[in-house]
């Protein structure tokens, strides 16, 4: 791949995924999260633990960095319950994570992808949201919605410097967070299968099957290919 890549969200799930994806097919990545203990063991990435929803450490993490060929906003925070049910705080949580905090990534390495002639973003939606409406998921599916609108948003303002902006829509993947919300309802076991059973094809995604999408759209193989919401999600919202 040859690029300097940075990828949030880097220490679990999709976004470990692909930072060692893309490690692994010659990328200088830099793998971003605040989770200090899950980023140590990232092979072949160089690691920077930060905040993502703290504006300013974003800010000064953009201003000390090297320009950034490619850059895959992965974090994000799942919030429970519909409208009535959903806390102020995971509301405020949903959208200083999965929205706020890829507006603060944009900022600080956008400009440097323009002068340097270009770049490709990658933002983490889901389904949830941009695609299809999920139930218990008030301030998820809003926020993931937003993740649809900042990605046209910028792919339409600078697709004339030579940026790129896609927005990655998967269906539920397995992944470390998954398994603590499965088990937070109680009945891990009924949650999964009630999970299993809204999929086609019978079973949930993983981890690299999302970050294959992902390296191919940070990378000059997908160069034809701004502002749309690429789904993966085993056939969930087809019908
Ligand atoms: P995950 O939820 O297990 O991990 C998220 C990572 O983000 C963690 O390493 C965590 O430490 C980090 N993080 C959280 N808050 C942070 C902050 N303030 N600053 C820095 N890092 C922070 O991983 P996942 O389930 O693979 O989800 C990754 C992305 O994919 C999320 O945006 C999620 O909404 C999206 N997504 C996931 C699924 C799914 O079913 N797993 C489906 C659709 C979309």
């Amino acid at each position: 791949m040859g690029k300097r890549v940075v990828v949030t969200g880097a220490a679990q799930g999709i976004g470990r995924a692909t930072a060692e994806l893309c490690a692994r097919e010659g990328a200088t990545v830099v793998a971003v999260d605040r989770n200090a203990e899950r980023l140590a063991d990232l092979s072949g990435c160089e690691v920077r633990v930060l905040d993502l929803t703290d504006r300013e450490a974003v800010t000064a993490f953009g201003e000390n960095a090297d320009a950034v060929d490619a850059l895959f906003n992965c974090a994000g925070y799942v919030d429970a319950g519909e409208l009535m049910a959903t806390s102020d705080e995971g509301y405020r949580l949903s959208f200083d994570l999965n929205v706020h905090a890829i507006t603060y990534m944009l900022r600080a390495f956008l400009p440097g992808m323009v002068s340097n002639g270009g770049g490709s973003i990658v933002n983490m939606a889901s389904v949830a949201g941009p695609i299809i409406g999920v139930a218990n998921r008030y301030a998820y599916c809003s926020s993931k919605a937003a993740v649809a609108g900042i990605t046209r948003s910028v792919a339409v303002d600078y697709v004339g410097r030579g940026i790129r902006c896609n927005a990655i829509c998967p269906g539920t993947v397995q992944s470390p967070s998954l398994d603590e919300r499965l088990a937070a309802t109680g009945d891990e076991q009924a949650a999964r299968a009630a999970f299993v059973s809204r999929q086609p094809m019978g079973r949930l995604g993983s981890a690299e099957e999302i970050a294959y999408l992902a390296l191919y759209l940070l990378s000059d193989e997908s160069a034809y290919t701004t502002g749309q919401l690429h789904t993966i999600d085993g056939g969930w919202s087809m019908a």
